[in-house]
């Protein structure tokens, strides 16, 4: 499994060319060039069917609470953007620097509150749940957004804002302290003009294991580290099982997990994607909304008539 990295566009349909498809060439062709349909009355047929969903979510779902993303036009801390500190080689080379970028947007995310969107796929889980149908959420976001909706069957591929793990004995440990460490208070504002904290390392946040007191770091996947193959196995298995995925507010250019839609779209599966505007694999799915999450999941997930209400 390849690390984390941005897909540029062109390189897409060439990542997408490799993926295996039960059905003859010509089928697919003839899948993968359509227009995808906005048909909501359609979507909601293959939604009554579906035994075990699939929710992949991404970054546009937080920007709709208000999570600043770090992408993008105008998504800069500072003078970078994600990209250029979320690297094992930006923590190696500036540790006080990335542990600010991160206890900002952990203070960011405390007070930020899950939408509709979020809201509409926890209750579409607890509902379906009792009919003996599963819905899975595998999520890139690390807010916890998801979490603090309700949601339970959750996969958080790329770690989570509120997890730490010790760069010496390798702990991972939930962690919702504000700040996470007193040197860090009232730091990491995101003004191009803020200066460099320049925080001695042995006052970064530090391991608490019994004789350890290693440097602690965010528990997340970082451009260029691999994801957990535990968590992607998992992964793996659900994109096998499921009859109806939703990819919902990512712009499919992060692999992997850009590729996940793709790989259950070849099998002949309906997606559906949710989103402010059109992305590179919007051609390769059955359904696309264009809009925010918070309009159009609560729509799409309602209770279909043909549900037993138990
Ligand atoms: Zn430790």
């Amino acid at each position: 499994m390849p690390p984390l990295w941005i897909v540029q566009n062109r390189l897409f349909s060439r990542l997408c060319c490799g993926l295996k498809s039960p059905i003859s060439t010509q089928t697919k062709l003839c899948l993968t060039m359509a227009r995808p349909s906005s048909n909501m009355a359609d979507f909601r047929k293959c939604f009554a069917k579906a035994k075990h969903i699939v929710v992949i979510s991404g970054a546009g779902i937080s920007a709709e609470s208000g999570v600043p993303t770090f992408r993008g036009a105008g998504g800069y801390w500072r003078k970078w953007k994600a990209q250029d500190l979320a690297t094992p080689q930006a923590f190696a080379r500036n540790p006080s620097q990335v542990w600010e970028f991160y206890h900002y947007r952990r203070e960011v995310v405390q007070s930020k509150e899950p939408n509709a969107g979020h809201l509409a796929i926890a209750e579409c889980q607890a509902r379906l749940h009792g009919q003996g149908r599963q819905v899975v959420v595998i999520t890139q976001n690390i807010d916890e957004l998801h979490r603090k909706a309700g949601t339970k069957n959750l996969l958080e591929i790329h770690g989570s804002l509120f997890k730490t793990r010790c760069t010496s004995c390798g702990v991972v440990a939930e962690n919702y302290k504000s700040p996470i460490c007193p040197a860090l208070s009232g730091k990491g504002a995101p003004d191009p003009k803020t200066q460099d904290a320049g925080i001695p390392v042995e006052q970064l946040p530090r391991c608490e294991e019994p004789g350890c007191g290693g440097l602690l770091r965010p528990h997340v996947v970082w451009f260029g580290e691999n994801l957990d193959p535990a968590i992607l196995e998992e992964v793996d298995k659900e994109l096998a099982l499921c009859d109806l995925c939703l990819v919902v507010g990512t712009s499919s250019v992060v692999y992997p997990a850009a590729m996940f839609a793709p790989q259950v779209s070849a099998r002949g599966v309906p997606v559906a994607e949710f989103n402010m505007e059109t992305t590179p694999a919007t051609n390769r799915f059955r359904f696309h909304f264009q809009g925010p999450c918070g309009t159009t999941l609560p729509e799409a997930l309602a209770p279909h008539e043909t549900e037993t209400v138990s």
